[in-house]
């Protein structure tokens, strides 16, 4: 259906301007938020995910989450750090994370970029050029370059050096040139050293000390929606789940300095070598 204002021309007269002058018609700017939404690769079942429908309760940690994800969006670009969302699986941080970058994208026209971190890693592998490496570039600089990036799921991968050497890449670039990013993971940050499960020992020591100086720690839990049948949850029955689920208890900082100092003694330059996509 043609626009009722301007006929798709994109422009319309100012209204009650007699010299006829023309600005920008409201489905012109439509038109770019849309297409700066479909630039920022959000996956089809989080299209529509937005911080005002997501189903909150009575939980601290969670609604700290939100508190921060909304001031953050509100106040994007003019934020001091990005914000890594840390929790179980199914409990809503890829909702809050693509909420906050469908926010922006539409209200402040921001290049912002959705990217599962598998699937970032396993792109640039199969774009893996040993002559050129131009290829790799061509992924990453979209990457290294969107005013925000949403990282999801950080730490899934199995670690490797040049799994680490390329997310150090990507993420140091953005840390360098101020542009933010929201990362997601299921790791928690301190958790028993001999579990190789934490989020340091999943990522590394360098990526996750520069994590501590570029995002703001949200590590809450919730029930796993995918537990519930029939639907999404009402905030009662997340929360009457919630209170009958056992609490996982934080382990003592020393744990986690015991972790550091078996993880990587010395540590080493941030360059990247690039050309081990195998690895
Ligand atoms: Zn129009």
């Amino acid at each position: 259906m043609a626009c009722s204002h301007c006929h798709d021309v994109g422009w319309r007269t100012v209204p009650g301007d007699d010299a006829g002058r023309v600005e920008r018609c409201e489905c012109w700017r439509l038109g770019v938020a849309t297409t700066q939404l479909d630039a920022a690769r959000i996956p089809a079942r989080y299209r529509d995910c937005d911080l005002d429908s997501f189903v909150t309760y009575p939980n601290e940690a969670l609604l700290n989450a939100i508190d921060r994800a909304m001031r953050f969006a509100e106040a994007f670009p003019v934020v001091e750090k990005g914000l890594l969302l840390i929790g179980p699986p199914g409990i809503g941080k890829t909702h809050i994370a693509v909420s906050v970058l469908r926010q922006v994208v539409l209200a402040k026209g921001v290049r912002g970029l959705y990217y599962d971190t598998r699937d970032l890693l396993s792109t640039i592998r199969a774009t893996y050029n040993p002559v050129t490496r131009t290829s790799e570039l061509d992924v990453l600089r979209p990457v290294m370059e969107a005013e925000l990036l949403v990282l999801d799921d950080l730490g899934a991968e199995r670690p490797t050096d040049w799994v680490e050497e390329t997310m150090n890449l990507v993420v140091n670039t953005r840390y360098n040139d101020r542009r933010p990013t929201i990362f997601t993971s299921n790791y928690e940050d301190a958790s028993d050293p001999d579990a190789l499960d934490s989020l340091l020992v999943r990522v590394g020591f360098r990526m996750h000390s520069r994590l501590r100086e570029m995002c703001d720690f949200l590590e809450y839990s919730s029930p796993d929606f995918r537990d519930f049948q029939g639907g999404p949850p009402s905030g009662e029955e997340l929360e009457r789940r919630w209170k009958s689920q056992p609490r996982r208890t934080t382990l003592p900082s020393r744990a986690t300095v015991r972790a550091r100092a078996k993880l990587r003694p010395g540590g080493r330059d941030l360059g990247w070598s690039g050309g081990r996509a195998g690895g």
